[in-house]
């Protein structure tokens, strides 16, 4: 296999929820650009249909499942459609996520209860969902945040602590499945990317972080997306447990 094949995806099947906007968008049109079939979940249909007309514009299959990923029998049913649709699935991109900036004493359960649900909880009742049903290998990317590693300025525990959740998820699995199931798992520390969610920032937070990053500048999504096409092929092949920061060097010691 020469080098640059080993990024090729042709014939795999991947699930990238939370692809209706932002970097989720991203990401399916990059592994469908890559060569791979796509199952695009999130809960708006209407947006989620636009990124499944993307990928299939782009000559890939692609099947769009309304899912709400905090509820463990919908993460199952994502799993289940895209083993009705394709017969096999290769690569889970556990993207979905919400974002949170409340002062901790004012915080209450359900906030940060609401938080956990969809950035932890729901990356695990994903990964479960597709671990039962690989037979013969695969791949998963959790999308954490150089914010699970590092403070942003923001009052953030349960964005932070979901994120750093996260870290440790994949590790855990890494170690479970990795050499027994033969998937790997790793996961991206995306530094600050345009999207809905950043869009809601207050701007002294992105002047803050264009400070505070070596290159200067916030990230563009194919920057990340090229990131995961590594993690999600061959070209990966030997890598697991690990986060990768994409943060133009913010987390640079
Ligand atoms: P975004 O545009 O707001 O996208 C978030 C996605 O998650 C949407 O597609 C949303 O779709 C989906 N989602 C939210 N709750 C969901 C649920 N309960 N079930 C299923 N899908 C759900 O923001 P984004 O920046 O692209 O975020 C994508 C991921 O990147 C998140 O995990 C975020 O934490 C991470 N991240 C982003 C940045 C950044 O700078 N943008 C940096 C670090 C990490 P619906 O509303 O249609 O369900």
């Amino acid at each position: 296999m020469g080098i640059l094949e080993r990024f090729r995806l042709d014939g795999k099947v991947a699930i990238v929820t939370g692809a209706s906007s932002g970097l989720g968008v991203a990401f399916a049109k990059a592994l469908a650009e890559a060569g791979a079939d796509l199952v695009v979940a999130a809960r708006r249909v209407e947006k989620l249909t636009q990124t499944k007309e993307l990928v299939e514009s782009l000559g890939r299959r692609c099947t769009a499942v309304a899912t709400d990923v905090s509820d463990p029998d919908q993460c199952s049913a994502l799993v289940a459609a895209a083993m009705a649709t394709f017969g096999k699935v290769d690569i889970l991109v556990n993207n979905a996520g919400v974002g949170s900036a409340i002062p901790a004493t004012k915080e209450t359960p359900e906030q940060f209860r609401g938080v956990l649900d969809v950035n932890l909880m729901g990356a695990y009742w994903m990964a479960q969902a597709f671990a039962r049903e690989v037979t013969n290998g695969g791949v998963i990317v959790n999308i954490s945040s150089v914010l699970g590693l590092h403070p942003g300025g923001l009052p953030q525990a349960a964005y932070a602590s979901s994120k750093a959740g996260l870290i440790g998820l994949t590790r855990d699995l890494a170690g479970q499945w990795s050499g027994r199931k033969g998937i790997r798992v790793n996961a991206l520390a995306p530094g600050l990317f345009p999207s809905e969610m950043s869009d809601e920032l207050p701007e002294r937070i992105f002047e803050q972080m264009k400070l505070l990053t070596p290159m200067g500048r916030i990230g563009d999504p194919e920057e990340l997306a090229a990131t995961l096409i590594w993690l999600a092929s061959d070209a990966s092949s030997y890598v697991t447990g690990i986060t990768v920061p994409v943060d133009g060097g913010y987390l640079m010691p």
